[in-house]
């Protein structure tokens, strides 16, 4: 099974390629082509696994063909409970959106938000950021989220267990009805269940 079989083009093939992937893992391989179904997903994955891929590549093969984000909107949105997540899963975005025409950032807090307001305000297709801070901009007007497509809750047993449920829950009030949404978690325990549920339409469900 290669990445293009997968339904991946040759933009991002190539980018991988020049990363060194040389074939899907199995959590991208059970992954992407629900994804780029547009069915919402469900996926029990660890960190190693390749599950940041799993759910970057599709979500860059759904945008690249289209207008770029401008004034403010977002067209994909990534919550990860670490700074050190968020910065990491934004690096990979960049190596894999090498070929693409696409802007992504991340915010994060304890950090000076102004320069994260100033790249947000250019709009941003694919942003990846902690509860947080994303509130705190979302509350300063920063943030357009009426544009949303994706939506992806990535480590959301970290998040839960970190006491970011409030936090999740406001947001995704936020947000417009109709989306997609790929929550990725370690494990599914009680409050990550009732999560899901009320989160996720019919979901396909993966796990490695
Ligand atoms: P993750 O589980 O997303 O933290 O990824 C773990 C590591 O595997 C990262 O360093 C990725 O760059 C790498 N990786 C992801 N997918 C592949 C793949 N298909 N082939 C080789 N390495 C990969």
């Amino acid at each position: 099974m290669s990445f293009a079989e997968l339904g991946l083009s040759k933009p991002i093939t190539e980018a991988i390629s020049e990363m060194g992937y040389t074939s899907p893992t199995p959590i991208q391989a059970q992954s992407i082509p629900a994804i780029l179904q547009g069915k919402d997903v469900l996926a029990a994955a660890q960190t190693g696994t390749g599950k940041t891929a799993a759910f970057v590549l599709p979500i860059l093969e759904q945008l690249r063909s289209q207008p770029r984000a401008s004034n403010k909107e977002v067209k994909a949105l990534i919550i990860t409970p670490t700074r050190e997540l968020a910065a990491q899963i934004d690096a990979n975005v960049k190596a894999y959106a090498k070929h693409l025409k696409l802007r992504h950032q991340v915010v994060f807090g304890g950090v000076n938000i102004k320069p994260q307001i100033r790249q947000l305000v250019l709009g941003c297709d694919v942003l990846t950021a902690t509860p947080g801070r994303l509130l705190d901009l979302y509350g300063q007007g920063m943030l357009d989220l009426s544009k949303l497509q994706i939506l992806v809750l990535d480590e959301a047993d970290r998040m839960l267990d970190m006491g970011f449920i409030h936090d999740i829950r406001k947001l995704i009030k936020l947000l417009p009805k109709k989306r997609q949404n790929l929550l990725f978690s370690a494990t599914f325990a009680g409050e990550i269940r009732k999560l899901a549920h009320g989160l996720l339409n019919q979901p396909v469900e993966v796990s490695v």
